[in-house]
């Protein structure tokens, strides 16, 4: 998709900070982090939602799922914790609509979110 950011990212269009690579999936540092580690990972494919990619391919959903944990283990966070959010639609705060997990830690996460 020629509009989308994180098409570009994929593409090298637009930089990003990489941390992990995988054959179907990109894992880059939130340019706006909201923890000590925030990481999003997303399949190089577009696919605009969670549940899109799950009906369409549910291998590279688990795929994205594999490499978000392979970062909580990179950035030493598996242990203690870590958050795996897929924003979906409008009203949960999806502002991308290429589906990406935000992978959060590195400080205690409060639940329920806000
Ligand atoms: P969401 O609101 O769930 O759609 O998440 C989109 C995320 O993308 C936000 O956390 C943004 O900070 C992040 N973001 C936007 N532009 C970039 C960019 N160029 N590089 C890295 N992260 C970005
Ligand atoms: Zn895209």
């Amino acid at each position: 998709m020629t509009d989308c950011l994180f098409c570009k990212i994929v593409s090298g269009d637009v930089p990003a900070e990489i941390v992990r690579e995988s054959a179907g999936a990109l894992a880059f540092r939130d340019i706006n982090p909201q923890a000590p580690t925030h990481v999003l990972v997303i399949p190089r494919d577009h696919r605009p939602t969670v549940a899109e990619l799950a009906a369409s391919d549910p291998g590279l959903l688990a795929e994205v799922v594999r490499e978000a944990h392979q970062v909580a283990v990179d950035e030493g966070i598996a242990e203690t914790g870590y958050r795996v959010v897929f924003n979906t639609g409008p009203q949960a705060g999806q502002t991308v609509f290429h589906v990406h997990a935000h992978v959060l830690g590195g400080r205690g996460l409060n639940w329920p979110p806000g």
